[in-house]
């Protein structure tokens, strides 16, 4: 089976990215156009130099601060309604043509409010462009989590809850927020600051996730699940240092989010070969493979699953197993529609 063949079979299955990020998601032909229309195109600047502003370059890219560096550019076009209206449903159309049916969408909103727009505002264009997106494919699902940054701290993270609270899904048609998740600079930002907003999250109805375990030890891990009470960890990789870690994962159900060319990218792992994943499939860890920036990491969903196939050797049958977890994984209140929920 080569690269194609195996990308035409997962792309006939119903995918879930249940983790995804809008700014690492937006593409980079439309950042140009935007870049023309406001006239800050660099003069001299073709699209392809642009493009490395955008995409990860295995050439000059190697560390997790030229990974965050490509989040810069876009920032100053998702300022907007329109544009941000657009980005969303233009998101919706690439996950669906790669064969994803359930989107978890996750955005902070406090960084596109820097022309005016209030969070209401971010998160209603938001929703209009993933449910004009939504209209027109019965079979599409998807939802938005709501991220707090780290490093803008436990306050910031509960006003930032109580100004999405008219968002929710269940006040929108089925569109709207349906989950919390903090991400940022893991170090001086420990789970513990945010223990009273995931309380207020829990309170108000939403599913909990964290980004954990990326580049920090375990002992972070520990940290969210014992003060945070997630549904789901974002990463987790570095559990794949602790047996007992992952053995309390399996017990709890918690599920870990996977994003193959993330972690490579970002150094979580140091070769792809190294990557926990088979271990946490093998202790019996729920699993959900995902995408987390297709743009910043010049990947998709169907090449992160084309991606397990050849580093792990994973079977059509452990791949279509993957993908059915990865879908019960969700937060949509309805659960996943695809052709696994019977
Ligand atoms: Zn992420």
């Amino acid at each position: 089976m080569n690269r194609e063949s195996r990308l035409e079979f997962i792309r006939s299955l119903p995918l879930a990215d249940i983790h995804r990020h809008f700014d690492g998601s937006i593409r980079p032909r439309t950042l140009w156009e935007l870049s023309e229309k406001y006239y800050s195109a660099v003069p001299g600047l073709d699209f392809e130099q642009f493009r490395h502003y955008l995409q990860w370059d295995e050439e000059q890219d190697s560390t997790l601060l030229d990974y965050l560096d490509k989040f810069h550019v876009p920032l100053q076009y998702t300022q907007f309604y329109d544009n941000i209206r657009r980005i969303s449903y233009e998101l919706a159309e690439d996950a669906y043509k790669d064969g994803v049916r359930l989107l978890e969408l996750r955005m902070n909103p406090l960084i596109h409010r820097r022309a005016g727009l209030t969070t209401r505002q971010v998160i209603a264009a938001t929703r209009k462009g993933l449910g004009n997106f939504a209209a027109e494919h019965p079979d599409f699902q998807v939802g938005i989590i709501v991220i707090a940054m780290r490093n803008h701290g436990g306050n910031m993270a509960r006003l930032l809850l109580r100004e999405v609270i008219g968002e929710k899904e269940e006040y929108h048609d089925g569109i709207g927020v349906i989950g919390f998740d903090i991400a940022g600079h893991e170090a001086p930002f420990p789970p513990v600051l945010f223990t009273d907003a995931y309380a207020l999250a829990d309170a108000m109805g939403l599913k909990k996730t964290a980004h954990a375990g990326e580049s920090e030890g375990p002992e972070r891990i520990w940290e969210a699940l014992d003060n945070l009470g997630p549904h789901r960890i974002g990463h987790g990789t570095s559990a794949g240092r602790d047996p007992e870690l992952i053995k309390r994962l399996a017990a709890d159900g918690v599920y870990v989010e996977v994003c193959l060319s993330s972690n490579l990218q970002t150094g979580a792992v140091a070769k792809l070969s190294e990557h926990p994943l088979p271990k946490f499939l093998e202790a019996g860890v729920k699993v959900a493979l995902c995408t987390d920036n297709p743009t910043v990491s010049s990947t998709s969903l169907a090449r992160e699953y084309a991606l397990a196939m050849e580093t792990f050797g994973f079977s059509e049958d452990d791949i279509r197993q993957l993908a059915k977890m990865s879908c019960a994984g969700t937060f949509l209140a309805d659960g996943c529609r695809c052709a696994y929920g019977e």
